[in-house]
């Protein structure tokens, strides 16, 4: 039943049918133009003895005695050596003479042939009515002054005809079915050479699982579908080995975020209750665990909104809004961050009017600060933070500029990355989950936009985001941060 299924039993039977009808349709063209042929042979000599006999009978008949006349016509027929049957009748069908060859029997006349010799037309017939072959028939009509004076027929037995059918018949179901029989297992070993390769990627294939997927499919040597099938194969396996490689390392790299607060937390706790003397020391433990576990509650906020993100089930809330507004209440959260550190935090508008865009307000306001916070995070105290904003080319251009400690060229194509920090411990210290600049991408991504960044070690940073004004052109919904460096 298995093998019904299969694409190898379909195009050998799918062959086999094919083979079997253009056999049986050759077969009947074969017949029916040799037969057409034969007869086309046998007619023309009909004719030529039935013209050449009249020619004869015509010269002949002055012999006042029938009798005679037709003996005539007898020794002329032996003379040629014909042995075709020779009849001729008066215009009324009655026979006068025959040759010696028709014995008991008179060649047949019909009334078609009566009709076609009254208007002055020869007629062909093949008769099946006398014995075991037909008799091919030819009447002749012959006309003196315009007067139809005689009718010569001119019979000959299809015997040989027949024959030579029947023999193309036998020839052709005897090799017909072996014909078809040896080209139809021709044809099943055929395609099971030609699907063989399949069969091979089958097994392989089945060989492939999460753990093995540095496998490779082997590529044969040509370029044909099945290496064309492999090679797409190959492609999607090193895509999934990425995103499995992607997924293990960022949830190790998330246990691993989780688990140092938690070990921090633990221990802290552990050494409070056995060591802690008074109220004070109990405080001040309490108070790292407070802030060991902010630090938890931020990345598992951020692990949320980027599998969210990743699902597309982060709801997204597209609406005009003033980015203008946005862009000065950002810089006043900026101004009080960077207080802290005693930064000059200023804002440059490079633009004349307010500038309203299309997009989820929140989610920008989120990757603003983001952007604004690491770059007062990663920049000394007294140093310098600028936002500023204008329009080019139908987008909104916001830059978020520090005179920070910037970020070494091949570090760059990986900050987007979950979890890439480039200093791991400072960053700790910094408060720094490794997730923002992830987030970052992401909103920009949904909302058509793009992401630059140029930097120079001890110099500075500079985030440019561009947007387009009039919001993202297609459904975003299901777009996610992707692992990558570029932006
Ligand atoms: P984090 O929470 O550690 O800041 P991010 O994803 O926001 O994580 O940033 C990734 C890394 O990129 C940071 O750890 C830092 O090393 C680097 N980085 C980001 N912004 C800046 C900046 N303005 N100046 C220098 N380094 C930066």
């Amino acid at each position: 039943m298995l093998l019904l299924r299969t694409i190898r039993f379909r195009l050998t039977l799918w062959f086999a049918i094919a083979l079997a009808v253009v056999l049986t349709a050759s077969g009947f063209y074969w017949q029916r133009s040799l037969s057409q042929n034969l007869l086309g042979h046998i007619d023309l000599r009909l004719v030529e003895v039935a013209l050449e006999s009249s020619q004869y009978h015509l010269a002949h008949q002055v012999e006042p005695d029938m009798q005679r006349q037709c003996a005539e016509l007898e020794g002329f027929l032996r003379e040629q050596n014909w042995n075709e049957y020779v009849q001729v009748l008066d215009p009324t069908g009655v026979v006068e003479c025959f040759s010696s060859n028709l014995k008991g029997f008179r060649l047949p006349l019909s009334a078609a042939a009566l009709q076609a010799a009254a208007e002055g037309r020869d007629h062909t017939v093949s008769d099946n009515s006398l014995g075991r072959y037909p008799l091919r028939v030819y009447t002749y009509p012959v006309y003196e002054d315009g007067q139809l004076t005689h009718l010569l027929q001119v019979g000959r037995n299809l015997a040989s005809v027949d024959e030579t059918l029947k023999e193309l018949r036998g020839t052709f179901f005897t090799f017909g079915p072996l014909v078809l029989g040896s080209l139809g297992v021709g044809g099943w070993l055929l395609v099971g050479w030609a699907l063989s390769p399949v069969a091979r990627m089958t097994r392989a294939v089945r060989k492939i699982n999460a753990e093995s997927l540095s496998q490779r499919l082997p590529l044969g040597h040509g370029q044909d579908e099945i290496s064309q099938l492999a090679e797409t194969f190959n492609e999607m396996l090193v895509r999934l080995e990425d995103s499995f490689r992607k997924v293990k390392q960022f949830s190790g790299d998330a246990s691993h975020e989780l688990r140092t607060p938690l070990t921090i937390i633990r221990g802290e706790t552990e050494v409070a209750l056995r060591w802690a003397k008074d109220p004070e020391e109990m405080r001040s433990v309490l108070q790292s665990n407070l802030e060991e576990i902010d630090r938890m509650g931020r990345i598992i906020d951020d692990l949320l909104t980027l599998a969210k993100s990743e699902a597309g089930e982060m709801p997204l809330e597209m609406k005009e809004f003033s980015l203008s507004d946005l862009v000065q209440q950002l810089y006043l959260s900026g101004r009080m961050l960077g207080d802290a550190k005693q930064m000059e935090v200023s804002l440059q508008l490079d633009v004349a009017e307010e500038i309203r865009i299309r997009g989820d307000e929140l989610r920008l306001r989120q990757m603003f600060l983001n952007l604004i916070s690491n770059a007062i995070k990663y920049t000394p105290e007294r140093g310098k933070v600028v936002i500023s904003m204008a329009v080019d080319d139908g987008r909104a251009v916001v830059t978020v500029r520090d005179s920070g400690i910037g970020i070494p060229a091949e570090h760059l194509p990986h900050i987007f990355s979950r979890f890439y920090r480039i200093d791991k411990a400072r960053n700790r210290e910094d408060g720094g989950t490794g997730l923002g600049l992830a987030i970052v991408k992401w909103i920009v991504e949904v909302h058509d936009g793009k992401i630059r960044v140029t930097s120079n070690p001890d110099q500075g940073s500079i985030f440019t985001i561009y947007l387009p004004i009039e919001g993202p052109q297609k459904k975003q919904a299901s777009k996610s941060p992707a692992n990558s460096a570029d932006a």
